[in-house]
């Protein structure tokens, strides 16, 4: 009996191991002004924690109940970096941009929290192997920031944009959309995207194609 509960305990720490992502946050530039702005405003345990619930958000998002449905990356790190434009992810690794965080005017801890939102939905979602498009990925980890609850107020509203692929927010907002006719609808697409890409996908999901789908979304909203 002793051993048998010995086995499990053991079984259970091994599946824990095997399942477990580390995340990690580092500022290289907190001799910076806006290095020293993140290390005040928003902290690098803050930002750990954040990479944590975002990650776990994603997997709720994209309905991957298991590890063997999730991309197979076991640490998601940021650096805080002295560099330009706003943040981008290279693989698991996170980099954002010191000196956004201190040009930024408002609540930077919200705005952050939101980029991150953002940055670890690219870490976890498909990329159709590569092939999908450059706008859809954009407004999937748009979507991820409007579902958490950040999206900042200079976005488009709803029914707003040109395209249903321009990317970001319009994108975003479109999914959103398309998720209010089905619910799961960005778990699925995303599911496709595992192993390639088509612009079919919508029509496969949702029984219309994507051009539709955004004459149905334009008009929707007067447009
Ligand atoms: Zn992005």
């Amino acid at each position: 009996m002793k051993l048998h509960v010995v086995a499990v305990v053991s079984l259970l720490a091994l599946a824990a191991t095997a399942s477990a992502v580390t995340y990690d946050a580092t500022n290289t530039a907190s001799n910076t002004a806006g290095g020293r702005r993140f290390d005040q405003a928003v902290g690098l345990s803050y930002a750990k924690q954040v990479l944590s619930d975002a990650s776990t958000f994603c997997w709720n998002i994209f309905n991957q109940r298991s590890t063997a449905e999730r991309k197979p990356v076991n640490a998601v790190t940021l650096v805080v970096e002295d560099i330009g434009g706003v943040a981008f992810t290279s693989g698991n690794g996170i980099h954002l941009s010191a000196q956004y965080v201190g040009g930024y005017s408002g609540d930077v801890k919200r705005e952050v929290t939101g980029v991150l939102y953002h940055e670890v939905a690219h870490v976890w979602q498909w990329n159709g192997q590569g092939r999908a498009n450059g706008g859809l990925i954009e407004g999937i980890a748009d979507f991820v920031r409007l579902k958490a609850g950040y999206a900042p107020g200079h976005w488009v509203k709803p029914g707003q944009g040109d395209r249903w692929d321009q990317g970001y927010d319009v994108t975003a907002r479109f999914l959103d959309y398309c998720e209010s006719l089905k619910r799961g609808f960005v778990a699925q697409l995303n599911a496709k995207m595992k192993d390639g890409y088509s612009d079919d996908f919508f029509a496969q999901i949702l029984g219309k194609n994507v051009q539709q789908l955004w004459s149905d979304y334009k008009a929707k909203y007067g447009g």
